[in-house]
């Protein structure tokens, strides 16, 4: 069957006509290490930030890290994670020697859940840091709140993100920093990168510092730094998914509503009052410990799909500890997530298919 019916991937990451001569360009000018063009790429991006100074990396996860080294997170700290999440949420943590400790998730958006949040805070609390997870944002108004009635710094882990908002306000712009990453399968790319964003320019600058050995003039070295920079090539290539970003996020949206439409007998993904989702993925719950049968399903029809994350952090070698609370939601969604192709290229016919076989497949029997 699948061999007549074109299947359709669960991801499909662009590198057209534009991104190629955007990378021929700055090859071909002998100018490549972080530049001009990173520049630009930084100032462009900070419109989708409401302004806030954009600093460029080179991975999702350095922006993570160099945050929590910029706030001066490390050793005998705890940061507020949730375990729903990819690895790098966790590994960033433990990169700068503190250590994630493990919240539940509100089951609706698969975010950080603020009650459960609140439970785990405790007199070696640094942060919070939550994850604006599928393209969802996290309930930043009340995880602010609860911050601040602890003292507490907010990071937002948006490496999902680009350009979801709550209310008026873009992630990215609610925490001390907000974390962006360029992967190719994410909503828009720079073969890898990362941006973080902050409204606070006494940090900017640390992060500056931070990125390239700890100078900002040459030899003049002012503090430890690591060598995060992004490069040119890649900004270059950056600011062309950023130029495509606004239009991409519309089709993602706009195919989530047909989806929404089509799609009967499963529970389709759930948006909170006032927040704007932008789909990085689209993903169902299939019960009753059907979802890997469904999926195999889905792969015999040409229909790729994938599960975000079938294991928890908190599951995952480096992190575990028989000592922990239970994480009840969390491991209930790691059983029956299942995220569907949703990416801007896709047709209507296409979404039509995807409709109808997960429908059939997964529908409740
Ligand atoms: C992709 C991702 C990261 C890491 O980004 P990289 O660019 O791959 O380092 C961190 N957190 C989340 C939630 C992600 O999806």
């Amino acid at each position: 069957m699948s061999g007549t019916i074109p299947s359709i991937p669960a991801a499909r990451p662009v590198i057209g006509t534009a991104e190629i001569e955007a990378a021929v360009r700055v090859l071909r000018s002998g100018r490549v290490v972080q530049g001009p063009e990173v520049a630009a790429f930084e100032e462009e991006f900070s419109d989708l930030v409401d302004g806030r100074a954009c600093i460029a990396v080179n991975s999702g996860t350095s922006a993570l890290q160099l945050s929590l080294m910029a706030l001066g997170i490390g050793p005998g700290d705890e940061v507020v994670v949730p375990s729903f999440s990819f690895a790098a949420t966790a590994n960033a943590v433990r990169l700068v020697g503190a250590e994630p400790v493990f919240a539940d998730i509100d089951p609706r958006t698969y975010c950080l859940d603020p009650v459960a949040a609140a439970s785990v805070i405790g007199p070696r609390t640094a942060a919070l840091m939550p994850v604006h997870l599928y393209g969802h944002p996290a309930a930043m108004d009340r995880l602010t709140r609860l911050a601040e009635r602890h003292g507490l710094a907010v990071l937002e882990d948006a490496c999902q993100a680009h350009g979801a908002a709550l209310g008026a306000r873009p992630v990215g712009t609610f925490g001390l920093a907000g974390c962006f990453s360029f992967y190719p399968t994410k909503n828009m790319h720079a073969l890898e990168g990362g941006m973080i964003t902050t409204g606070d320019p006494q940090l900017a600058r640390i992060l500056r510092l931070l990125r390239n050995q700890g100078m900002e003039q040459r030899y003049a070295n002012e503090i430890v730094g690591a060598n995060m920079r992004m490069t040119d090539v890649a900004a270059a290539i950056g600011r062309e998914q950023l130029k495509q970003l606004p239009a991409w996020t519309e089709r993602r949206r706009a195919n989530a509503k047909v989806l929404d439409s089509l799609i009967h007998g499963l529970p389709v993904p759930h948006v909170a009052d006032g927040a704007r989702h932008v789909y990085h993925q689209y993903t169902v719950r299939i019960p009753d410990g059907r979802r890997d049968a469904v999926q195999q399903e889905l792969e015999q029809k040409g229909i790729g799909s994938a599960v975000y994350y079938p294991t928890p952090i908190h599951r995952l070698t480096p992190y575990l500890d028989p000592g922990r609370p239970p994480l009840p939601e969390t491991d209930r969604a790691a059983a029956e997530v299942l995220s569907l192709p949703i990416h801007p290229t896709l047709g209507q016919t296409e979404l039509e298919r995807i409709a109808r076989d997960v429908s059939i497949a997964g529908g409740a029997r």
